[in-house]
């Protein structure tokens, strides 16, 4: 008896030890040199700045359903007792933001692109995540070391932070520290907003199904605002699955039921009205275009490039497109769709019919690019050699989406079995010579197996 008692014992000790193992990760917030107060202070000193900006929606309902969506995940202990805000904005970009301090919008475009009431919850957990576990005051601190302790020591004395963090150059436009998040942040997001959804009673996996299926077509450009500020960490529906196993079982409770009412209202809505300014992924870019001299390789699902070090590849899931652009290449247009004013472009579509027609389908493509960007004008296209085969070289001028600037688009087509390979390199022509020499060396690079 004695002896199976120890048994049994000794059973429970490894029972115990293994599920200590598997135990959810524990997520802090990183070094930071603001207050929890200050991240509060900071974060609503900007959403004044963004409601200037952003239009509003004024529909009472379609904003007490997102607040309700809000407040059944950042009532969840892990949301850590921010004074939570959210409001709709009526903006096409499938986008949703969240400030310092839980100061939050959420793009009507975003509602429209979900394909369920638990895939906007998703969105929205991974963005009160970032709040909980304050990345955006942490990376402000790591890039201010010495200007921000004085600078945060004299705003208790009642100043606007937010004013004098705009003075350091962080503001809410397309580069903004608050907004622009590591891989390994992104990855935390998803850990902590698996676990708001599941105690609010949503499958975590439609986030990371959602962000995947927004992956995959960021190569139209529609997923890219939100991917410039929150890089795929990889992986995200396996990460997902893992960190349910770790969990409690989910407590599934129901939905509001007023989802698809939501997306009614927002079908409803006139176009949005203001030009956003510096709504976050738009506005000026605050860095550099230039490509650094350094190149490293990028591996596509068909193809190998090489991009400049300062510049980012935003792949699509399947592999098929990839846009290499530095993020101050990557603007919001005067329509309030992202746009690439400077970059790298490698995609590939089918056959118009059959087998690839070089001229044939490199037509059908022009025809498409000019007739989906307003003004775009067709200067110039003509067979040339690369490489020993034939393609296409098609020149192309449009407004560029940086300010003043005539934008250059020279679209290059390979003919391949599987389709028409396209390139198309884009600059503003301000910069073509500071850009072309980039643009050769990608070229040369480029390995396109038939
Ligand atoms: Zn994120």
């Amino acid at each position: 008896m004695k002896r199976a008692a120890c048994t049994a014992l000794s059973l429970l000790l490894i029972a115990s030890a293994s599920v200590a193992q598997n135990k959810p990760r524990q997520l802090k917030p990183g070094f930071n040199l603001f207050s929890k107060e200050q991240d509060v202070q900071v974060g609503k000193e900007a959403a004044a700045e963004v409601e200037k900006q952003m239009e509003i929606v004024k529909n009472d309902q379609l904003q007490a359903y997102v607040r309700k969506l809000g407040t059944r995940l950042w009532s969840q202990p892990e949301a850590d007792k921010y004074p939570y805000e959210i409001r709709a904005v009526n903006e096409s970009a499938i986008n949703a933001f969240a400030l310092p301090g839980g100061q939050m919008f959420v793009h009507t475009g975003l509602i429209t692109a979900a394909d369920n009431e638990g895939q906007l919850a998703g969105v929205l957990a991974h963005e009160i995540s970032h709040v909980a576990l304050r990345h955006g005051t942490n990376q402000v601190s790591k890039a201010n070391l010495i200007q921000l302790p004085a600078m945060l020591a004299g705003s208790l004395a009642g100043q606007s932070i937010w004013g004098q963090l705009t003075q350091l150059g962080i503001g809410i436009g397309a580069n903004s520290l608050l907004l622009k998040y590591s891989r390994n942040a992104e990855r935390d997001a998803d850990l902590l907003g698996t676990r708001i959804l599941a105690k609010a009673g949503y499958d975590p996996v439609e986030m990371a199904r959602f962000f995947e299926k927004l992956e995959a077509e960021s190569g139209s450009g529609r997923g890219l605002q939100f991917f410039s500020s929150h890089p795929n960490p990889g992986n995200r529906v396996k990460a997902v699955q893992a960190e349910i196993q770790l969990l409690p079982p989910p407590r599934p409770s129901p939905e509001t039921g007023q989802f698809a009412q939501a997306k009614e209202i927002v079908k409803k809505l006139p176009a949005p009205k203001k030009v956003p300014q510096a709504a976050p992924g738009s506005g000026q870019p605050s860095g550099d275009i230039k490509p650094s001299a350094r190149f490293t390789e990028y591996r596509g699902g068909f193809f190998t490039v090489s991009r400049p070090e300062n510049w980012e590849a935003f792949p699509s899931q399947d592999g098929k497109s990839v846009t290499i652009a530095p993020r101050a290449g990557i603007v919001q247009d005067q329509g309030g769709q992202v746009a690439i004013g400077a970059g790298f472009l490698v995609n590939q579509r089918d056959a118009s019919s059959g087998r690839v027609d070089l001229r044939r389908d490199t037509d059908a493509l022009i025809k498409e690019i000019v007739a989906s960007n307003r003004d775009m004008k067709l200067e110039q296209s003509s067979s040339s050699r690369w490489n020993g085969e034939e393609v296409i070289i098609t020149r192309l001028t449009s407004p560029s989406p940086l300010k003043g600037e005539t934008e250059i688009d020279t679209v290059m087509t390979f003919a391949r079995s599987s389709g028409l390979v396209f390139i198309i390199m884009v600059t503003p022509q301000s910069a073509e010579r500071d850009l072309q020499p980039a643009f050769d060396t990608m070229l040369r690079s480029l390995q396109l197996p038939r």
